[in-house]
């Protein structure tokens, strides 16, 4: 039997391949490659690697109006650097924003790094069929922080800041507490901007939650989305560029 689309689950399409990073992202980045490889030989940042099981109809249609939210959202906030000392800012839907955030975790599971079963429940959150996830959420975002960049590393990145300019899709690791509470865990960094994206297990009620994401936000300097905002200052995070940029991120959320 033909593979079924990751999406809809029909079985007989065409299927697509499905960027894992969005192909709007490599047009607004598309010397990403030649930054990081050059100034961090050991860093690996090869083109995005794609994935072919998504039909045509998911891949234009169902996915594309979360592509176009996010287009809009990297394209007028993500893409700019924040500075050493500055704070970021964007606007967001919640919700879709949360909904893209699984998406490209989903997409990135199939490639691999998890199993994809654990986040086929939230295809109908994803594609909007449901309203909420199937397991309660949380997203943290905090800035990876700049730094003022030495002699050499100016004379190759002709500027006089060091940036975190990549995009990293990741699983976080838990440890403590967060080993029996958190049943996914993700990164997604773009840029300075880096989301953490949680899914409670079911038996964690709502202000056991609270306190938990506050706890991870306190530690890593960074801040809980809340659902009823559509603008956040995002605080500069205790992850600093050069760190974030040297290890191969599985990091403990604790
Ligand atoms: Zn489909």
């Amino acid at each position: 039997m033909a593979r079924a689309c990751a999406y809809c689950r029909t079985h007989g399409e065409t299927l697509t391949r499905e960027h894992l990073f969005p192909a709007f992202l490599d047009r607004l980045h598309p010397r990403y490659t030649v930054h990081l490889s050059s100034a961090f030989p050991g860093v690996v940042t090869s083109k995005a690697p794609v994935i072919r099981d998504v039909c045509k109809r998911c891949n234009n249609v169902r996915l594309g109006e979360l592509d176009r939210f996010a287009s809009a959202l990297c394209e007028k906030y993500l893409r700019h650097l924040v500075k050493p000392g500055e704070s970021g800012y964007f606007e967001y839907d919640y919700h879709t924003l949360c909904r893209w955030l699984w998406k490209l975790s989903y997409n990135k599971a199939r490639t691999g790094d998890d199993d994809r079963t654990t986040y086929e429940p939230l295809v109908p959150y994803i594609l909007r069929d449901s309203p909420s996830p199937p397991f309660p959420q949380a997203v943290l975002v905090g800035v990876i922080r700049a730094d003022e960049a030495t002699e050499r590393e100016r004379a190759v990145l002709h500027s006089r800041f060091i940036y975190p300019r990549l995009i990293r899709l990741a699983l976080l690791a838990r440890g403590g507490v967060f080993a029996t509470t958190i049943r996914v865990g993700r990164l997604v960094s773009i840029n300075s901007y880096m989301f953490w994206l949680i899914a409670w297990e079911p038996d964690v009620n709502r202000q056991r939650r609270r306190d938990l994401a506050e706890r991870i936000g306190n530690g890593h300097g960074m801040v809980v989305l809340s659902e009823g905002s559509v603008d956040v200052h995002v605080p500069a995070s205790t992850f600093e560029v050069r760190d974030y940029l040297a290890r191969r991120f599985s990091s403990p959320v604790v």
